[in-house]
Parts: C-alpha cells; sequence; structure tokens
C-alpha cells in the first residue's frame, strides 16, 4: 500500500522516516514506533528525560501522529 510521506511512521527517537521494519515498543503508557533498537534504548535513556516537557505538552494537546511516532491504532 502506498503511503503518502506524512502518513508514513517517524522514529520517535531520530525523526527518520520508518517505511517499513519500524520496531513497535510501549513507553509511559504510549505506544510508540523506532527505526532500530538502538533508538529504543535512546528514547529511555536520552530522548524522553531530555524532552518530557515537550513530549507530555504535545501529547496533552492529542498531537499523537504516526508522523511523531506514535504506533497507531
Ligand atoms: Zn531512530
Amino acid at each position: 500500500m502506498y503511503r503518502e510521506v506524512n502518513q508514513m511512521p517517524r522514529c520517535a527517537t531520530c525523526g527518520i522516516l520508518v517505511p517499513t521494519q519500524e520496531i513497535r515498543f510501549a513507553h509511559h503508557e504510549r505506544r510508540l514506533i523506532a527505526c532500530s533498537e538502538r533508538c529504543v534504548g535512546l528514547y529511555d535513556s536520552y530522548r524522553y528525560p531530555r524532552y518530557r516537557a515537550e513530549i507530555e505538552a504535545r501529547e496533552a494537546a492529542g498531537d499523537v501522529s504516526i508522523a511523531l511516532g506514535y504506533a497507531a491504532g
């Protein structure tokens, strides 16, 4: 199935497009997508602690699209 770029998942950690072979993982009760096991680890050790305020504000606003690394459905 063809997907527009903005409908493709992006890695929740590094933001690159993940057209195939996405890794799904759970963090702070959200289901997220990563491009690699490395990014799964970095989300927990780096991205979430560093950007927690932004992430929580975005989630509170309902901005949880796959373009931001959230698993759909
Ligand atoms: Zn990544």
